[in-house]
């Protein structure tokens, strides 16, 4: 049934365990049966994937903008072509519902469809000189070897921006994928190598991730580092990057406030914010967990928010009417628990939720805890799962300065009818994105990214290849 064959790919060449190598067990979270196996990469390899997107680079940094172009819209109609596919598998080795996990690749087609437009404008400029006969030229050129290390919460999405940044504008990529759920990035491997994209530009390799980023972020072949993930480990990474001196993007965690004001509807508000809550397992860095409610509505809220959750259907994603499939793995129930026995002990309510379910799989029921202390871990680290916290606020400076309290600084939800307090609030929110009565977060034409401790650089929209390029001004007498 899992029919992705996980392999590395290295100038061209599709390998696997053969040759000594080692490898891991992929698992299936709902039931916690093994898939697959996947190699890990030896030192060789990643020698071998570093010299070949080196070489690589001689010759795709002089492609034209109209071959990349094409290339990626042929692999996003591949990709269009096996979604089923892809998706099934994904749903096999990450858990989320198979609808989701169509839609998370048909989102990757389009992904590349805009990076194939966006790539044939990367334009330099012409700055008027000072002097007659001289020629000043600002050109963006593409910064070389790239390495990227992506996540298991969207495997395919946050694999899909990285490659479509780096090849879009005229780099070479080595990806360390999810070791856990590899299956959507071989494939997405696989349609752009079917659609002709030349030996050498896309290395993958799988390994112990420690080990294989500080191999590649400290060879001196590497030009840039890219990264999704954890706080932690992403300031690890950039530090690494930094020490040898290496542009790096940061995609990092968050703990997105929503603030619901006494003048928004709230039902609808309540309603977006329950799917909102338990897409991917709440396994999502822009996932709504901090609710601020004004006083006067939040029992309205609290209600009809905690019903919607309390009637979620948990289940196998490869069941049709499953509305939120298992956590990714035992470390994230324990997580999610882990928050639960906090609140459990101080003193605040479990309006729903609260339990594992079953013995089998990675399954959470999710949770709503209203009215946590403001320094309660629930309230200051990131949850990664589906769980809620619920408290209330009396005016906007007071929940302005308790949505800003954290490093975070990723997305935030306002709720309002009030132009005036929309002004306010989208100004003062230290956040990289504010989406406002409704969800219009991470489409491929719109900037993603965070600020403070959530990382730096851009991914999407008309920034979307900035990490990827670096500026040389050309200045020319006669
Ligand atoms: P983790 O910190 O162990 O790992 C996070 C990711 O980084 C994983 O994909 C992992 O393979 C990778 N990683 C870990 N160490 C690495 C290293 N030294 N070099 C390269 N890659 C490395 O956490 P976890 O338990 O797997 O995930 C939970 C946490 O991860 C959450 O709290 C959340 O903050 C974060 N996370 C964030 C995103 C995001 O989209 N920003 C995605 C997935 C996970």
């Amino acid at each position: 049934m899992y029919s992705e064959k996980l392999q590395l790919l290295i100038n061209g060449r599709w390998i696997g365990e053969e040759g000594g190598r080692k490898g891991e067990d992929v698992f299936n979270p709902a039931d916690e049966q093994v898939l697959a196996r996947l190699p890990h990469a030896t030192r060789d390899d990643l020698d071998a994937a570093l010299d070949a997107a080196q070489k690589a680079f001689r010759s795709w940094k002089k492609s034209s903008p109209m071959e990349r172009s094409k290339i990626m819209r042929r692999a996003g109609d591949l990709i269009r072509e096996r979604a089923d596919e892809i998706a099934r598998n994904m749903t096999l080795d990450q858990g989320k519902p198979f609808v989701e996990a169509r839609g998370e690749i048909m989102a990757c087609a389009d992904l590349l469809d805009w990076h194939a437009e966006e790539g044939r404008r990367i334009y330099g400029r012409v700055i008027p000189a000072r002097a007659e006969n001289v020629r000043q030229l600002v050109v963006r050129e593409p910064i070389g070897v790239c390495v990227a290390f992506t996540p298991w919460n969207f495997p395919a999405n946050q694999a899909i921006r990285k490659i479509a940044a780096a090849i879009g504008s005229g780099c070479t990529l080595i990806l360390k994928g999810p070791e856990e759920t590899p299956s959507a990035v071989v494939a997405l491997a696989r349609a752009m190598q079917d659609a002709g994209l030349p030996d050498g530009c896309l290395n993958l390799v799988w390994g112990v991730p420690a080990e294989i980023s500080s191999y590649l972020i400290a060879s001196p072949i590497t030009a840039k580092v890219s990264f999704t993930g954890s706080v932690p480990v992403g300031k690890q990474l950039a530090s690494l990057a930094s020490l040898h001196m290496k542009r790096s993007t940061m995609e990092l965690g968050g703990h997105a406030p929503v603030l619901i004001f006494p003048d928004a509807d709230v039902e609808r508000a309540a309603d977006i914010m329950a799917g909102s809550k338990i897409r991917n397992a709440g396994q999502v860095c822009v996932s709504p967990t901090r609710f601020y409610v004004h006083e006067k509505v939040q029992d309205q809220f609290l209600e009809r928010f905690s019903a919607n959750i309390a009637k979620v259907k948990v289940g196998n994603g490869l069941d049709a009417d499953s509305q939120m499939g298992p956590l990714v793995n035992a470390r994230r129930v324990e997580a999610i628990d882990g928050f639960v026995q906090e609140a459990r002990g101080n003193g605040s309510t479990i309006m729903c939720g609260g339990e594992r379910i079953g013995n089998r799989g990675h399954f959470y029921a999710p949770t709503v805890v209203f009215n946590p202390p403001e320094d309660s871990r629930l309230m200051t680290e990131e949850p990664f799962g589906p769980i809620a916290a619920v408290t209330s606020f009396k005016d906007t400076d007071d929940v302005l300065r308790r949505a800003n309290s954290l490093p975070f600084g990723l997305a935030s939800y306002v709720f309002t009818q009030s132009s005036k307090t929309v002004t306010q609030v989208s100004d003062g929110l230290e956040s990289g994105m504010v989406t406002i009565n409704h969800l219009g977060l991470a489409l491929p034409e719109t900037p993603f990214g965070g600020i403070k401790d959530s990382g730096y650089g851009s991914e999407g929209g008309t920034e979307a290849f900035d990490g990827y390029l670096i500026t040389k001004f050309i200045t020319q007498f006669e």
